[in-house]
């Protein structure tokens, strides 16, 4: 089966950018894949030989009102989708009261989770990821979706993790 690989994490965090760097152009080859719904946006896209499938989401709500708020009825579905999601936080923004949040929710599931600090161009890496540590998901990947900075090492990283 071709991996699913679902884009999570609070609005403006750059999941539509990673999403489209990933796909290029060919989002479209996926549209009717059965059982997919138009509430989240599918695409193909390949790493070397291996293709997967990405789901965007619109992202949280943003609302601070507990769990059940922050998260999207539709992220929840791309999270029980996924094979593995990559949670994206903004390095620019730090770490916010929606992440910790979101972090609380994947924690208590048994998929796969990398937490991904988007925004890393022009900062050093290590400080920039540094923060987020404290969400307890383990490793922080940072990127730079806008530019394609550490893209490459993240896929290697996620066909590691499949
Ligand atoms: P989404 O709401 O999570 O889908 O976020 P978007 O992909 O729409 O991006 C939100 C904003 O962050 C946009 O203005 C993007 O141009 C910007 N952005 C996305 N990726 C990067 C990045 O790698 N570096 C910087 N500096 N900005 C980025
Ligand atoms: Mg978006």
């Amino acid at each position: 089966m071709i991996p699913v690989i679902a884009l999570v994490g609070r609005p403006n965090v750059g999941k539509s950018t990673l999403f489209n760097r990933l796909t290029k152009t060919r989002d479209a080859l996926v549209a009717n894949f059965s059982g997919l719904t138009r509430d989240r946006k599918y695409g193909e896209a390949s790493y070397q030989e291996q293709r997967f499938i990405v789901i965007d989401t619109g992202g949280l709500s943003g609302d601070e009102e507990g769990i059940d708020a922050a998260m999207a009825d539709q992220s929840r579905l791309a999270i029980e989708e996924a094979d593995l999601v990559l949670f994206l936080v903004d390095c620019r923004a730090g770490l916010t009261a929606s992440d910790e949040q979101i972090a609380s929710f994947l924690r208590q599931r048994s998929k796969p989770v990398m937490l991904v600090a988007n925004k890393i161009d022009g900062l050093n890496h290590d400080v920039a990821t540094a923060a987020f540590y404290e969400l307890g998901l383990g490793e922080v990947h940072g990127i730079a979706a806008a530019h394609g900075r550490g893209v490459t090492q993240l896929l290697s990283d996620v066909f590691d993790t499949l």
